[in-house]
């Protein structure tokens, strides 16, 4: 947009980024494309690209054809983990599967996006973010040098700046029974996810202050009860 150029973006969710951020921050974002010029047409998947010796159009599920010259396809990464096939490591769809420890196997650890670290509950997950892919090697590093069984304590984390905006990520914004969303304007919104009482993510707009303070509170599983007060002291 900022070169001035249409854009369209396809998405197959009815909103784009709510696995990202979660229904709410990603209908507030989807509003920000818009008034920026984007059009989105969600609920539809790419069926077909076609042109002759460069791309003309996009053809979509419901038969729109869409001209263009040019396409960017975002579509997710899946793990290349094909050449651990027999090597009795376990490799399933997320990944090569961690313990919590970064361990995948005797004298085998595993970091970064290929890999699926286990958490409290016992549930494997992947965290496409240069910051975990950090932090998980710096705890298996230690765990060789030291023959320890350190964890990834601190909260995952991801950024984006869209439209001017910046965007933070923090910790786990699914499966929570508790959303606070707090505003002091309209350009500066933070939603609050908890469950059991305790703080488990954010998703935070226009407060990149707010996001070192709730990677601490994440970390230190902080309980929700107060948190409308804290998040108003923050600097
Ligand atoms: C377009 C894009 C934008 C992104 N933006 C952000 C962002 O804003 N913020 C953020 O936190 N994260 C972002 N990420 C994600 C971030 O880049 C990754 O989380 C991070 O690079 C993961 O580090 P890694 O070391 O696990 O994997 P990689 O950086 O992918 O490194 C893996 C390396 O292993 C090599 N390799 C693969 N297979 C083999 C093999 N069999 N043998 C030897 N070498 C092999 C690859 O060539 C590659 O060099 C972005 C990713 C993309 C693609």
């Amino acid at each position: 947009r900022r070169l001035g150029v249409d854009v369209t973006v396809v998405e197959l969710e009815p909103v784009p980024l709510t696995r990202s951020v979660g229904d709410d921050a990603a209908a507030v974002l989807a509003d920000i494309a818009r008034a920026d010029g984007v059009h989105l047409l969600c609920g539809r998947a790419v069926a077909e690209l076609r042109g002759t010796t460069t791309v003309e159009s996009v053809v979509l599920d419901d038969g729109t054809e869409l001209p263009c010259d040019a396409v960017v396809v975002g579509v997710g990464a899946v793990p290349a983990t094909e050449w651990l096939a027999g090597s009795g490591l376990e490799v399933t769809r997320a990944g090569l599967i961690c313990d919590a420890t970064g361990r995948a196997g005797d004298h085998v650890w595993g970091v970064g996006d290929v890999c699926a670290w286990t958490d409290d509950a016992g549930t494997p997950h992947r965290h496409e973010h240069w910051t975990s892919a950090a932090e998980q090697a710096k705890v298996v590093a230690h765990n060789l040098a030291c023959d320890d069984k350190r964890t990834v304590t601190a909260a995952t984390y991801v950024w984006s700046d869209q439209f001017g905006r910046r965007i933070d990520i923090v910790g786990d914004i699914t499966g929570h029974d508790d959303l606070r969303v707090l505003s002091r304007n309209p350009d500066d919104l933070a939603y609050l996810y908890a469950r059991d009482g305790l703080l488990t993510g954010a998703c935070l707009i226009g407060q990149p202050r707010l996001m070192v303070r709730c990677r601490q509170w994440i970390a230190a599983r902080t309980p929700v009860a107060d948190l409308e007060l804290w998040v108003s002291s923050a600097p």
